[in-house]
Order: C-alpha cells, then sequence, then structure tokens
C-alpha cells in the first residue's frame, strides 16, 4: 500500500461554476486533446464509430433534468422521475412568512445542471493508499494526484477506491490514468505564462472553470470559493476534495430570488450535507449511489 506525502500547504485544483457551465463539452474535448499528446499519453478510443465505443477521458461532463421539486419531502428520490411530478412549487406568502429563508430554498423550479467530473485530488486520497505498488501518488509540493505508469500494474484497486469515478482504465495499454491536472502545462516554461493552465480551464468558454491554489486562502480561486460558498462533493467521506464545485445560484419560481441561498463553504466542523442547496443534495445522492 502507498504511503501519502506530509500535507501539503499548496494544494492545487479546479474551481467548477455548475451555474455557468453550459454543458458544451469543450472542456473535456480539450482535455482529450492535450492529453492525448502529453504526459499521460495515449488516450486510446476503442471502436470510436461502433456501436459500443469506449475511450479515455480524464473530463466528463454529465447532464440531467432536474424536475421541479419541493424539497422539504425528507425521502426525495432523484431517480423517481417517472413519478408523477409533484407540482411546481411556488413561495406564498403565508409560506414565507411562516419559514422564510427555508420554505426559499425549496422552491426549486425545474433545471437542467451540467456537471463537470474528473478527478478532484483529494487530500486524503483513498485511490493512493489502496495502490499496492506506489504506481498511485500525491505529490508533496502540491498535492497533484498522479499515476506512474512504469509501476502500474492494472489492478484497478484505486478505480473501486475513487467514489467520484475519477480513474479512468486503458485496456490498450493495461494501466490506470487519469486527471494530471495538466502538469504538463502548468509548469511549461515553454508556454507564455498566460497558457500555463489547463486545457480545460483555458478552452471553457463561459469561464466556468477556475484554477489555482485553494491552499492559499488569498488566492483568487479561494476568494472565489469563499464568495460564492463553494462546496466539497460527498464531504461526509472524508477525502477531502481539493476540486471544489460552485453551486448554481436560485432560479426564480414564480416568486422572488432569495436573497442569499448559498451558504457558508462546508467545513470539517460544520459538514451537513442537509445545509446543501437543493441541487447540491440532489448531485450528493446521485454520486452516492
Ligand atoms: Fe483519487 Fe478519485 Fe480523489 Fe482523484 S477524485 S484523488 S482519483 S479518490
Ligand atoms: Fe483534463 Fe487537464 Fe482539465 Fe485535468 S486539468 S480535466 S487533465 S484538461
Ligand atoms: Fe461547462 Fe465550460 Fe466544460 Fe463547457 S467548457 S462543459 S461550459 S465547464
Amino acid at each position: 500500500m502507498t504511503a501519502l506525502p506530509p500535507k501539503s500547504k499548496v494544494k492545487m485544483g479546479l474551481v467548477i461554476d455548475l451555474d455557468t457551465c453550459v454543458g458544451c463539452h469543450a472542456c473535456a474535448v480539450a482535455c482529450k486533446e492535450w492529453n492525448a499528446g502529453g504526459f499521460s499519453a495515449p488516450l486510446t478510443d476503442e471502436q470510436p464509430y461502433g456501436k459500443d465505443p469506449t475511450g479515455i477521458w480524464f473530463n466528463r461532463v454529465h447532464s440531467y433534468e432536474v424536475a421541479a421539486t419541493d424539497f422539504t419531502t425528507p425521502a426525495f428520490d432523484p431517480h423517481a422521475a417517472a413519478a408523477p411530478a409533484p407540482a411546481p412549487a411556488v413561495a406564498t406568502a403565508t409560506a414565507c412568512a411562516s419559514a422564510n429563508s427555508l420554505v426559499q430554498e425549496v422552491m426549486q423550479p425545474a433545471m437542467t445542471l451540467h456537471f463537470p467530473r474528473s478527478c478532484l485530488h483529494c487530500e486524503q486520497p483513498a485511490c493512493v493508499t489502496v495502490c499496492p505498488t506506489g504506481a498511485s501518488y500525491k505529490r508533496a509540493e502540491d498535492g497533484i494526484v498522479l499515476v506512474d505508469e512504469a509501476k502500474c500494474i492494472g489492478c484497478k484497486l484505486c478505480s473501486w477506491a475513487c467514489p467520484y469515478g475519477a480513474r479512468e482504465y486503458s485496456p490498450v495499454e493495461g494501466v490506470m490514468k487519469k486527471c494530471t491536472l495538466c502538469i504538463d502545462r502548468i509548469y511549461n516554461e515553454n508556454l507564455e505564462e498566460a497558457e500555463r493552465q489547463p486545457a480545460c480551464v483555458q478552452a471553457c468558454p463561459t469561464k466556468a472553470r477556475h484554477f489555482g491554489d485553494l491552499g492559499d486562502p488569498e488566492s483568487k480561486v479561494s476568494k472565489l470559493v469563499a464568495a460564492r460558498g463553494g462546496v466539497d462533493l460527498m464531504p461526509t467521506l472524508g477525502y477531502k476534495p481539493v476540486n471544489q464545485y460552485l453551486p448554481p445560484r436560485p432560479r426564480r419560481a414564480g416568486g422572488a430570488v432569495p436573497a442569499a441561498a448559498t451558504p457558508a463553504r462546508a467545513t470539517e466542523e460544520s459538514l451537513d450535507t442537509d445545509a446543501l442547496p437543493p441541487v447540491l443534495r440532489w448531485l450528493d445522492r446521485v454520486l452516492s449511489r
């Protein structure tokens, strides 16, 4: 099994804005294009034009239709979409008067949510500690989680350990691969300084992706996370993802938009998934299955 390095002050990672992501897949394509020729190359595709194509994508974008939902229902099941949808909830003066911000928060009109998924470069990555050969490792200097393919025996233990589905196995090479945080771009002195960013960040047309040091509270990304109430994915697992997601801003549901529906950033001490914005609560449940 593989040991983790001492905790690093520098935590390089991504911040992904679920409010402005439009699901265009530009990030996924740019990632594939850059990494197919870089550190983790090749990223092979099998039967790309066949009935059952498979291939390696470090970044995948999933789109969900979120029904208009009353999130006050305690046992809300996102997969019960086939059941008759509840009538779109509308904040009423009476309800608002009695439960104010809670009632406003649970009035979630129908929406489409685009969810880009790649490695979160966790602080406590079981994908590393479970690795029997040391192939999976976390860098001490910046916290980036990588795979040394020369040491990988393709046992797939890491992909079983990763709760985010962020590992990508190459059946062609028999080794595991994953997002490298574009390690061969971000420190590449042959590139202009402005281009020393992950390919996915550079390609995003809506600027929904941000890159920086989340270990530095004064960095732009940390300030963005603080201002927008960024959250970890599935914090209860204790993997402590470095990457953060910014929740969608509240949509209008026929009533006033709540003034401050975004919570403070979830911390170790105040871990409460029930306190997440409704859409992230739903996403947490989907990913937890
Ligand atoms: Fe490992 Fe998965 Fe965390 Fe990435 S997201 S560091 S692959 S556990
Ligand atoms: Fe792909 Fe680089 Fe973005 Fe990771 S940081 S998802 S490797 S483009
Ligand atoms: Fe979303 Fe930006 Fe990726 Fe397009 S490029 S899917 S907007 S994160």
